[in-house]
């Protein structure tokens, strides 16, 4: 390709809404443009490094016997309701009705049309395992589009899905489609993570994420040193050591009761196991659990946190430690498990607060009347199982309790792992290490379905003994622009992009000095004929622009190696490669040109 010709129409400046690395670079290098909120257009480079990405992804899925197909885009809504997703999945859901009113969605993900597939066209175990696989794109109506390609409306995603006549063969493809995202992202030289993950909307019992580590990832990794334990922060569960650490109540409390018993003299005495009665104290505008602890003099894990929400129409008082935060991944799959039929979860508002008399920042489990939370369920987290002298909300405005003993003096209805895992917190799984936290950005996430797509609509085949058998699946995306994107933040300097070689646009560019001196520029115009001849994929600098000029482009844009052609290959006979990673450098012939760029692209430099 010629630089005269390409269209790539590079930025001095990246616009304003382009907070993060990868979206300035790829604006600025003319890989993208914006449409509108979380929908670009893909120019030229950047539809080019989209294609590196898919061919890579392609060649990997063929190999573990995945097979490509193409689904539509809209979707008729009579799926989806079989499913049950139609009414579930929410406001990302883009919904259209055609001319006849009938119902479509833009499919964010394609469960239901592949099982729809497979329920129609498979009829044995005797055709099964079968892997397809599409690259196509989504639409998603995120809430809040950001970071160009990273987090879009439309994007396009790599989404594989696996049938089975039983739990091992899907485990079998699962581990195998496993190693296949290994070796895109191995290949791609990206740094990566696999980690346990929460299975979302999609459903299902087992998942893992593929994480590319970047400071500007909106994921947080949770990472043990001592074994191979790593989650995402939603689904990072909660060690035994932790919550038995936690609930040592006593000692802690006598640790630190020398320096406030005069301020709080009122509260557990540090000598008996009895706590006082629990005592109503004046904390005007203190609803936050800093304040109350402060003015108190209280640590904070002696301080309980009492959240209000709505699972469907239930009201639910949730109780955390004032030193932690609740994971509201792990209470919706407790909540799900608990009641018969899924629902969303929302924070209670000012007037559900209002409707039940209770007051922000001042809410509690002790003093909770039946008639103000009739249906209402108060749910703990473990670490405050058996916590004693603990102070909550008295559900009066400007007041708190001081004194309490779970047990004695609030009785959580159920206690589970609800709280987010901290920085330190022992391992849940060697229960060794010490928890470290990694940010991270989720570009690949694969399920093990099971049946729950299959029974919901009786996609069925017959086994070995002639019975009906709804399939085992499995689901494997990756997200193709989010992916390109992520190799930016993590493969960069202050002058651009600098790819990976499998991704970059172009292997390698010839830039030509001295446009004018038609002997330099035939020497250039036949090394660009003769790389290509060799398959090199090279961009051709012939642009009649400012040496500066061109190497500032070729810079941002971020090609792997450089060949000059310029005033000393008139002196000398021999063009300079410079390497855009490592800034290594040399001097060679023109016979001996293509050679040393296929050694230099084989083996990096
Ligand atoms: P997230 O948690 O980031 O919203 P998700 O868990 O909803 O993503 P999946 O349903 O697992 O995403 O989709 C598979 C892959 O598609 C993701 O791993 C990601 O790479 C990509 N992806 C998902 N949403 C977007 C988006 N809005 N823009 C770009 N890529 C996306
Ligand atoms: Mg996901």
């Amino acid at each position: 390709m010629r630089f005269s010709k390409l269209f790539c129409p590079t930025l001095k400046e990246s616009p304003n809404d382009a907070e993060i690395t990868s979206h300035k670079l790829m604006i600025r290098s003319g890989m993208i443009r914006k449409l509108s909120s979380g929908i670009y257009n893909l120019l030229p480079l950047g539809l080019k490094v989209m294609r590196k990405f898919e061919a890579i992804v392609r060649e990997e899925m063929n190999e573990v016997d995945g097979q490509e197909c193409l689904l539509p885009s809209l979707i008729p809504s009579d799926l989806w309701k079989e499913s049950g997703r139609w009414d579930k999945y929410g406001k990302e859901l883009l919904r259209l009705t055609d001319r006849h009113s009938n119902d479509f969605c833009f499919g964010p993900t394609h469960e239901e049309v592949i099982t729809d597939i497979a329920k129609k066209n498979i009829r044995s175990y005797k055709e099964l395992p079968i892997s397809l696989y599409q690259i196509q794109t989504k639409f998603r109506d995120e809430i809040r589009p950001r970071f160009g390609l990273m987090r879009g409306r439309e994007f396009i995603m790599k989404d594989a899905y696996s049938f089975h006549a039983n739990d091992e063969s899907l485990s079998e493809t699962y581990m195998q489609i496993r190693t296949a995202y290994q070796s895109i992202f191995k290949r791609c030289g990206l740094d990566y993570k696999i980690v346990q993950a929460d299975s979302g909307s999609i459903g299902g019992a087992n998942s893992e994420e593929f994480m590319l580590t970047a400071a500007t990832g909106e994921d947080m990794i949770v990472d043990c040193p001592n074994c191979e334990y790593a989650a995402n922060l939603e689904a990072a569960t909660c060690s035994q050591v932790n919550i038995s650490k936690s609930t040592n109540y006593s000692s802690e409390n006598s640790n630190n009761t020398q320096s406030t018993t005069q301020d709080t003299a009122k509260t557990q005495s540090q000598t008996s196991d009895v706590t006082p009665s629990p005592e109503s104290v004046l904390t005007p505008d203190m609803g936050t659990i800093e304040a109350v602890a402060s003015h108190l003099k209280l640590p904070k894990n002696k301080c309980i946190k009492a959240l209000l929400l709505f699972y469907g129409t239930v009201p639910i008082m949730v109780l955390v430690s004032g030193d932690d935060q609740l994971n509201e991944c792990k209470l919706k799959i407790e909540l799900d498990a608990l009641f018969p039929e899924p629902q969303d979860i929302r924070f209670a508002e000012e007037s559900d607060l209002q409707t039940l008399n209770l007051f922000h920042g001042f809410m509690g489990p002790s003093t909770l009347t039946d008639d103000q939370f009739q249906k209402g369920l108060i749910i703990s987290d473990f670490r405050l199982k058996g916590i004693k002298g603990a102070c909550a909300g008295a559900n009066k405005k400007d007041y708190h309790l001081i004194n309490l003993d779970e047990g004695r003096d609030f009785t959580p209805k159920y206690f589970f792992d609800l709280r987010n895992v901290q920085e330190g917190d022992t391992c849940p799984k060697c229960e060794k290490g010490t928890l470290s936290f990694v940010r991270g950005i989720e570009v690949g996430h694969i399920f093990k379905l099971g049946n729950t797509y299959s029974k919901a609509m009786k996609a069925e085949f017959l086994d070995q003994n002639g019975k009906t058998q709804p399939f085992e699946m499995g689901c494997y995306g990756i997200g193709i622009g989010r992916t390109v994107a992520a190799a930016i933040e993590q493969n960069h300097d202050e002058k651009g992009i600098v790819w990976p070689e499998e991704l970059a646009p172009f292997s390698v560019a010839i830039v030509l000095i001295g446009h004018k001196d038609p002997d330099l520029t035939s020497a250039a115009e036949s090394m660009y004929r003769s790389l290509k001849e060799e398959k090199i994929d090279v961009l051709f600098d012939d642009r009649k622009e400012s040496p500066g000029r061109k190497f500032k482009d070729l810079e941002l844009i971020g090609i792997p190696f450089q060949v000059v052609v310029g005033r000393s290959f008139k002196e000398t006979g021999k063009v300079e490669w410079k390497c855009r990673r490592t800034g290594s450098n040399g001097c060679v012939g023109i016979d001996e040109l293509s050679q040393t760029l296929n050694s230099l692209l084989t083996n990096g430099s």
